[in-house]
């Protein structure tokens, strides 16, 4: 057995870009600022999945200056990088996720997020939403952060 650990943290952007969390695009929410589409779960899943598989992390394998990435469907990201842990030999057990932010609010959408992630990883995924209680750059609703754990098997 293989563990991995993912961290992203992404700000809110000024311009009218949709919010998407695990490929779940969150209507009237304001989105994240990044190259790809900022999909913050997408991207700590990613890197929680190469760090079990001894891959290294996403941005070498997806680095933001490539133009290819620009604007990219981050689900697509998580894909290549679900095929890259089953190429190395391992399968995925499962993945958990710590969503902190004071906005939106997670649990309406856990459910879709939840099965969006798990169709991607072959695997279950659970979805979880934190505030930080007004601490610090999240707290104070500028941006939004994301943990990740991932199991894999041999
Ligand atoms: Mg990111």
């Amino acid at each position: 057995m293989r563990i991995g650990q993912g961290f992203d943290i992404h700000r809110f952007a000024d311009d009218n870009r949709p919010l998407v969390l695990a490929g779940v695009t969150f209507v009237g929410e304001r989105g994240l600022l990044g190259h790809s589409d900022a999909d913050a779960v997408a991207h700590a899943v990613s890197d929680a999945l190469l760090g079990a598989a001894g891959l290294g992390d996403i941005g070498q394998h997806f680095p933001d200056t490539d133009p290819q990435w620009k604007g990219a469907d981050s689900m697509k990201i998580l894909q290549a990088v679900v095929g890259k842990v089953h190429e190395a030999g391992w399968k995925i057990a499962n993945v958990d996720v710590n969503l902190v932010c004071e906005q939106p609010k997670i649990a309406p959408q856990r459910e879709k997020m939840q099965d969006n992630l798990s169709r991607v990883l072959g695997a279950p995924a659970s979805v979880k939403g934190r505030r930080a209680e007004q601490l610090g750059s999240i707290g104070r609703g500028e941006g939004i952060m994301c943990l990740a754990v991932a199991l894999l098997t041999s």
